[in-house]
């Protein structure tokens, strides 16, 4: 992912779009807890009796099989089926338009009830293939350098506008698994990084159910190890994380020095490196997970120095890390720039030296604006200058 460029032309498919119901419809299965679908279906007239295994029956149909219509659920009796079908749906967001880039990228518009639209970056690489997905629409936090951050939150997705996220791109890449066809073992969407738009700490629950749902043995079946949730440093949430999603843990360090995050990642000033240090130190043992994302932005003559490096390196003594460096997406009006690949390279290399594993994250999907911290943004300033040229030719 990287810098957007206005001069390419992206091979952009529009797809037809449907109103939504609204929001005081049938209640959406979609996002629900397995216990919270158990009781949705009690609370609909549902025999407590039988009401686990219709859940189970029906959760199989929804995640496993990527079914949405009651009728094509065969294992429950058409009578049920019906009254199914009169009391819920099964609905994921709206795919409203898909680009591909021509590095195989592929950015879906996708939008959720209330109209707001958020987007979906597929990033497809030879042993795997990784999905971002957004928790909010709009951050509450005002990162200095990240677009995103400009834009006020407009709310917090549900668990089901979430896990939608990953729906809506198995349905893309076809990749439902058909009945009695043996188990593919790459798979296209292999990997989930909650590294869109919006703190996913800052709508803990719902990330948590929906990540729950991906992670579910009969469903989507995603491991947890394939799960990296990227956070600006919520620390109070990071134990909760570790406990209760077990996921991997990235983690938007930025800076080596309180004076420059503060300035970077302002969620600083409320819980400083240290604070954020021993939190970072604790969750590799609740999670059982392998080791922390350092996700470090290389900012020109803002945090890149060797000082910079080495004073990094002393701080995550002793806590597995990987060290990952992103070479900055400018955006108009930015007040940053990006550090030259030398300055970056010579980065890497004291991370490298020091034993820590320093890739430099490469541009994706260049042509067509999937940048990190530029999500949703982008599409927006496109359509403001393509308003700004109807108003200028008198079109539109
Ligand atoms: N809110 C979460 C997750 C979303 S941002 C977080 O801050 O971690 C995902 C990653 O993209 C973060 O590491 C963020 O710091 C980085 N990012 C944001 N804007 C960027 C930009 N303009 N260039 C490069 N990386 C950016
Ligand atoms: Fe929000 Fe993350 Fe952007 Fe900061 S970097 S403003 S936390 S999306």
């Amino acid at each position: 992912m990287s810098v957007p460029s206005s001069n390419t032309a992206p091979i952009t498919q529009d797809v037809l779009t449907i109103p939504r119901k609204l929001p005081d419809g049938p209640l959406n299965l979609v996002g629900l807890t397995r216990e919270a679908l158990r009781e949705a279906l009690i609370a609909h007239g549902t025999p407590e009796k039988q009401a686990k295994m219709r859940a189970g029956q029906i959760w199989q149909w929804i995640y496993q099989w990527g079914v949405r219509d009651f009728d094509a659920m065969t294992n429950l009796s058409k009578a049920y089926r019906s009254d199914l079908a009169r009391q819920f749906v099964v609905e994921i967001p709206e795919v409203v338009s898909k680009q591909v880039s021509s590095d195989g990228t592929r950015k879906y518009l996708v939008r959720i009830a209330g109209g707001h639209e958020v987007e979906v970056v597929y990033i497809p690489e030879t042993d795997r293939g990784t999905l971002c997905i957004s928790s909010q629409v709009g951050c509450t936090l005002t990162c200095s350098f990240c677009h995103t951050g400009t834009q006020k939150l407009v709310r917090n997705l549900t668990a089901g506008e979430i896990v939608g996220q990953i729906m809506v791109a198995r349905d893309d890449l076809n990749e439902w698994p058909v009945p009695g066809a043996p188990n593919v073992e790459t798979r296209l969407l292999s990997n989930i990084v909650l590294m869109g738009m919006g703190e996913p700490l800052y709508n803990f629950e719902n990330v948590r159910d929906a990540m729950k749902i991906a992670m579910d043995p009969e469903g989507i079946q995603l491991s947890r190890r394939r799960i990296t949730l990227s956070t600006s440093g919520v620390v109070p949430e990071i134990h909760r994380t570790a406990a209760e999603i077990g996921c991997m843990l990235a983690v938007s360090f930025h800076a080596t020095t309180d004076e420059v995050r503060d300035r970077l990642v302002p969620i600083n000033k409320k819980w400083n490196i240290e604070t954020l240090l021993d939190a970072l130190r604790a969750y590799p043992k609740v999670s059982n997970s392998e080791r922390i994302t350092f996700e470090y932005v290389m900012l020109n003559g803002i945090n890149d120095t060797d000082e910079d490096a080495h004073r990094l390196m002393k701080l995550i003594e002793g806590i597995p890390a990987k060290i990952n460096l992103i070479p900055f997406n400018e955006w108009p009006g930015a007040p940053y720039k990006r550090s030259s690949n030398n300055r970056i390279r010579a980065f890497a290399d004291i991370v490298h030296r020091a034993g820590y594993a320093s890739p430099i994250r490469t541009p994706r999907g260049e042509d067509i604006m999937a940048a990190c911290g530029q999500l949703k943004s982008a599409t927006e300033r496109a359509r403001k200058s393509r308003r700004q040229i109807e108003a200028e030719t008198g079109q539109g």
